[in-house]
């Protein structure tokens, strides 16, 4: 591929005054494209056509919006092989994670499709004799979709695919590290029967046309993903226009392992929860806190496991951790490797570089024992393929542990004991909760989101979307009789 990636801004494709290097994190001699980046001027004259884009399609008819977001689903379903590879190509997860990350961005928009003919509203008696109310949802406008690279394709489908279907146009700001899958997508969509311009793709760096698309007069709301500090700067954007906003950001995630419950399922979740997608998730299980009576038996199955498993190219057979996605992430890593081990927490395997026959950012999965929930290896978000274990004594301090920190996206517990188990599910301030399963992993029909510095606004995903995709008018009805 050396063809320029261009843009989708009015409904054309085009180029930029620049472009920048897509390469394979699996092995960086894989040169995967070039991506141009959008101007400012681009990204005006795509808002302008939007807005008339937007009043258009909101027009369409409910069946005729379906079908558009059906096709689309349909469509990454049918290729999510190849989809999938090209995903795992420029973000480094393992294909078989490429493969069902686009077959559940499908997903979403078949979800969504399915949604767009049940737009249901309320009505309801006025206090007022002869007047009758009705609540209905409506588009908010022009959004704005800032998304991350660690799930390039499945965070905008669930971001898109409401957006369109509750009547919205979309301008899209995806990572730069992953324009591929940006494109990918948009090129689906952009041969749907949809108007000219209510669909764009604006890639470059979030500090210049991200910033610029945040600030922007003529955007209703604000749909991001990503770190806290850039979600806190796009909150500060927002407020300024009185812009909507809902954002979803980083996390440190606990899952307790009880004393009364399976061992083997213990290491298995807590393995799955702490090194799918490479550690890079915002589920992802970073802190693993465990019951003393059960600490060294789950710790030595915990390591084994850990060493078993398998660091290659994303691409191979047979291999089930990634490489991290960019050398300054792998730099990140390595700096939290050696903070924990100046904290005082023995690092009892991995969290080293690995060397392989391709040149690639690959480190091998690292567990710390003896650590303490306030050092800063179990206070601060890594998204790396590293997790902190925590000895404690009884549940009531496994729960505690679990609550203490400055996020909340997702929690989970191991445990045969259904006292313990709802007792959790009901006092563990996180958005998600999980009952021996993961804390990764979760379905596309239900809310997904978090509290404290995980989440800001509305819920996403699911029924909950339609809270931040509409905006909701009452009206009131009388038959125009005098009384
Ligand atoms: P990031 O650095 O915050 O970037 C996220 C997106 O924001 C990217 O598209 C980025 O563009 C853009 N951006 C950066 N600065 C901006 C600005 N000033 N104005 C507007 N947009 C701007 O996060 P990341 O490194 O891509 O992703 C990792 C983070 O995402 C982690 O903290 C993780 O926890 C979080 N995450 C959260 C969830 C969740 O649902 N809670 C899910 C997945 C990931 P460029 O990078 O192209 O410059
Ligand atoms: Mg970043």
């Amino acid at each position: 591929m050396s063809d320029i990636n261009r843009n989708f801004v009015a409904g054309e494709w085009a180029s930029g005054a620049q472009e920048i290097e897509n390469r394979n994190p699996s092995d960086t001699t894989d040169l995967i494209g070039l991506f141009a980046q959008a101007d400012l001027d681009q990204l005006d004259a795509t808002l302008d056509q939007a807005c008339k884009a937007q009043a258009e399609w909101s027009a369409y008819g409910m069946e005729r919006k379906q079908a558009v977001l059906m096709n689309i689903g349909n469509e990454l379903m049918q290729r999510a092989e190849d989809l999938g590879r090209l995903l795992s190509r420029e973000e480094g997860k393992p294909l078989a994670e490429g493969r069902g990350e686009v077959f559940r961005a499908g997903q979403f928009f078949t979800y969504y499709a399915a949604e767009c003919l049940r737009q249901l509203g309320e009505n309801a008696d006025s206090v007022r004799d002869g007047v009758e109310i009705d609540v209905r949802r409506e588009p908010v406008g022009v959004v704005a979709v800032v998304s991350p690279w660690n799930f390039p394709t499945a965070t905008a489908s669930w971001k898109i695919a409401p957006a369109l279907c509750y009547g919205n146009a979309v301008v899209w700001k995806p990572a730069n590290i992953t324009p591929a899958s940006a494109v990918a997508l948009t090129e689906i969509i952009a041969r749907q029967d949809i108007p000219k311009g209510l669909f764009s793709l604006v890639m470059g760096a979030g500090s210049t046309i991200g910033q610029r698309l945040v600030e922007h007069p003529s955007v209703d709301a604000i749909s991001f993903t990503g770190s806290v500090p850039v979600g806190k700067g796009i909150a500060t954007a927002a407020i300024q226009n009185l812009t909507k906003v809902q954002m979803e950001m980083g996390s440190k995630n606990a899952l307790a392992v009880m004393d009364d419950g399976d061992l083997d399922l213990a290491v298995s979740v807590a393995l799955g929860g702490a090194f799918g997608g490479t550690g890079q998730k915002c589920t992802a299980s970073s802190r693993l806190v465990v019951h003393a009576a059960v600490h060294d038996a789950f710790v030595e199955k915990l390591v084994a496991g850990a060493q078993a498993m398998k660091v290659g190219h994303a691409l191979h057979d047979g291999t089930q951790i990634g490489p991290v996605v960019s050398a300054q992430q792998f730099k990140e890593n390595l700096d939290y490797v050696a903070l924990g081990q100046s904290e005082g927490a023995e690092l009892a395997c991995g969290g080293a570089r690995l060397d392989m026959p391709h040149d690639g950012f690959y480190m091998s999965p690292g567990i710390f024992l003896n650590t303490t929930n306030d050092m800063r290896i179990n206070r601060e978000e890594m998204f790396a393929p590293l997790a902190a274990v925590i000895k404690v004594d009884s549940y009531d301090q496994a729960l505690a542990t679990v609550n203490d920190t400055n996020f909340g996206l997702t929690s989970g517990i191991v445990t045969r004991d259904l006292a313990r188990a709802t007792h959790f599910r009901r006092n563990a301030r996180t958005g998600v909760v999980t009952v021996n399963l993961p804390t990764a992993g979760t379905d596309y029909h239900v809310p997904f989101g978090g509290r404290g510095d995980s989440s800001y606004g509305p819920r996403e995903q699911g029924k909950s979307a339609a809270e931040f995709y509409t905006t909701v008018k009452t009206a009131y009805i009388s038959a125009g009789v005098p009384a």
